[in-house]
């Protein structure tokens, strides 16, 4: 879309892609972008107040201004004048209009070691991370991982959930670095009732064990409790 509308040159469109990962607007899943709330809720703002400027017909005229200018078929200052007037006026207003926006704030079951306050999941720009719900007052922080209460197959540790490098939740030992027990699959708590072995969800959908060839049934939404299978 970028090259069809003639915004950016090649040399940018990377760039451009790796920026707005790196902010958390968008993650890749399977290849494709997904946008992230933060992401939509940016959008909408600067759609809300910035509507000259985030618009592909600006965009792409502003490229051939500059380009203009390179050829020395226009004077700059019209150029600049021309985006600046009306950017000032819209950046004067959103300045008065536009109220802090905060991200709905995810709690956790896991309480700050300073305070005891419930820590939140929080998205900076290097990914999630866990912070302590009285924030400001406490300014505690963690890596992002959330315990899953379920025990490491290997060493008895617990499993939690953690971020790779690629920005993909996965379920690693606490024990890391001594163990380097991992699995991308949600872990379950109840074991194998084949061999004892550790259950995931495979798929997101049915139960499997990571020792036999144990599959389970599908799970349904609500199970009622107290009817022994
Ligand atoms: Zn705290
Ligand atoms: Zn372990
Ligand atoms: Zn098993």
């Amino acid at each position: 879309m970028l090259e069809q509308w003639g915004i950016g040159r090649p040399s940018t469109y990377a760039p451009i892609l790796s920026t707005i990962q790196d902010r958390d607007y968008v993650n890749k899943v399977r290849g494709f972008f997904q946008p992230t709330e933060l992401g939509i809720l940016v959008n909408d703002l600067l759609n809300q107040h910035f509507g000259d400027i985030v618009d592909i017909q600006f965009t792409a005229g502003m490229e051939d201004g500059l380009d203009d200018i390179a050829k020395k078929n226009r004077d700059w200052t019209s150029v600049v004048q021309n985006f600046y007037k009306p950017f000032d006026k819209d950046l004067e207003k959103a300045f008065e209009q536009v109220e802090r926006v905060k991200l709905p704030v995810e709690l956790t079951d896991e309480t700050c070691p300073k305070c005891g306050k419930p820590l939140a999941i929080k998205t900076g720009r290097f990914g999630k991370f866990l912070a302590c719900s009285g924030y400001p007052e406490c300014k505690y922080t963690q890596s992002y991982q959330l315990k899953t209460g379920v025990k490491c197959p290997q060493c008895g540790g617990e499993l939690v959930e953690r971020m790779s490098k690629k920005k993909r939740p996965f379920y690693g030992c606490s024990n890391y670095p001594e163990c380097n027990f991992a699995t991308f699959h949600k872990p379950l708590p109840d074991p194998c009732p084949k061999c004892g072995g550790l259950l995931v969800q495979y798929l997101g959908r049915f139960p499997k064990c990571t020792k036999c060839e144990y599959k389970g049934k599908l799970k349904r939404e609500h199970q009622d409790s107290g009817s022994p299978e």
